[in-house]
């Protein structure tokens, strides 16, 4: 029974990782017109009426038991007699938007129940699109399991494109990437030294003409982490990060080094070996709840939410190498590039478990002719497009890859 089980929940999520594109093409609004909700002999069935074909995935949470069935964000205009009450073990269900791009409906189970299916019915007869979850009672052990392997599969699946916001011309705030952009070192911290400006000058000129660029397309709200001569602390500007609800982290400083000759930019991300200490005591150190960008995790075992603090690490540095990649790519076009130009370090700054990060070293203030062009605001101009068309391209690719 319990094998029968596992093996319908793999398909329920399978359907999800096949067609889970709430960022993708389809932009209608969908509205939910009805939510019915059967006792069969060997299941519960939920019928959700749909005006629109739309992608979902559904997974479970123990304690109490929920089936969680995440949806593109949709108007739910339900008749009176969907609303929520007892059918069999199910106790009843709540729906609604659960953040901005994604609609949620939670079932509350009053014993552990199972995915037996869950698909999409095309158009037939007088009946529109429906999703169809069906539940069949199950015991503690399988529903546990099932639950680890659905929620590490939604944490996985889960891009920043899940909540993009449609295309249109005037995106509401609310709706925008958000980017943080961090100039490096400030206040009593200089950073390299050059002859005119340091360091902490020159970053923060090429920030402050980045987020202008940024904003302009009004496509990304931009944060900075200084936006000033100050001191702003390492862990601290992780937080504004994480507090910002940041989608990409981006750091900018200006390298210094004896040999003179050395020039060239580079783009940093976190080394593997480097990370694991650090992010677990970030993770301790902070409220483990928002570490999963949006999963409800105050109730998880904490087994789980380790797992799913891995999941998020592991895929944070898949998602920072894809933007360095990207910053590779669009600044050969501007300023020379230093050898191996994408590398691995520990930077603190770029330690947060579930912000993308990476680390421009602009160029070499010890070096006449980086120096020179850093202290141009025409160059620091080109500096700043090509890091802009790389936020483009990585947030381009970022979607695709999961549509
Ligand atoms: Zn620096």
């Amino acid at each position: 029974m319990a094998a029968i089980c596992r093996i319908m929940m793999v398909f329920a999520i399978a359907i999800g990782v096949a067609t889970l594109a709430f960022g993708g093409a389809a932009r209608a609004v969908t509205d939910v017109t009805d939510l019915r909700v059967g006792q069969h002999p060997d299941k519960v069935r939920f019928v959700l009426d749909l005006t629109n074909q739309a992608d979902f995935l559904v997974f479970l949470l123990p304690d109490p038991y929920r089936i969680v069935i995440d949806l593109p964000q949709m108007n739910f205009n339900l008749p009176d007699d969907g609303r929520s009450r007892r059918v069999g073990a199910i106790t009843g269900w709540r729906y609604g938007l659960f953040e901005p791009g994604t609609s949620r409906v939670v079932i509350d189970a009053s014993a552990p129940m199972i995915v037996k299916a869950a698909f999409i019915l095309p158009p037939s007869g007088s009946n529109g699109h429906r999703l169809v979850v069906d539940l069949a009672p199950t015991d503690r052990d399988t529903f546990l399991t099932a639950s680890n392997e659905s929620v590490a599969k939604r944490v996985a699946l889960r891009a920043p494109s899940l909540n993009a916001p449609p295309p249109v011309p005037a995106p509401a705030s609310d709706l925008r990437r958000v980017i943080v952009i961090d100039p490096g070192h400030g206040g009593v911290d200089p950073g390299a030294l050059g002859h005119k400006h340091h360091e902490k000058e020159i970053v923060l000129a090429a920030a402050k003409t980045l987020a202008q660029k940024l904003e302009q397309t009004r496509r990304y709200k931009v944060v900075m982490t200084r936006d000033r001569d100050a001191f702003v602390g390492l862990r601290e500007r992780i937080s504004i990060a994480r507090r910002a609800g940041a989608d990409l982290f981006v750091s900018l400083h200006a390298d210094s080094i004896d040999d003179t000759s050395l020039r060239g930019l580079s783009v940093y991300t976190l080394s593997e070996t480097a990370s694991d200490q650090e992010a677990a005591a970030l993770a301790v150190s902070e409220n483990k709840v928002d570490i999963i960008a949006g999963l409800d995790l105050s109730d998880q075992a904490p087994e789980v939410t380790d797992i799913l603090i891995d999941l998020a690490q592991r895929r944070t540095k898949n998602l920072s190498a894809r933007m360095a990649a990207h910053v590779v790519e669009e600044m050969a076009k501007v300023t020379p590039l230093l050898g191996r130009s994408h590398r691995f370090a520990g930077f603190a700054v770029l330690k947060a478990p579930d912000v993308p990060s990476v680390l421009v070293e602009l160029g070499f203030l010890s070096n006449p002719t980086d120096h020179k062009n850093l202290e141009d605001p025409a160059f620091r101009n080109r500096l700043a497009d090509g890091l802009a068309r790389a936020i483009d391209s990585y947030f381009q690719g970022v979607q695709s890859a999961y549509r």
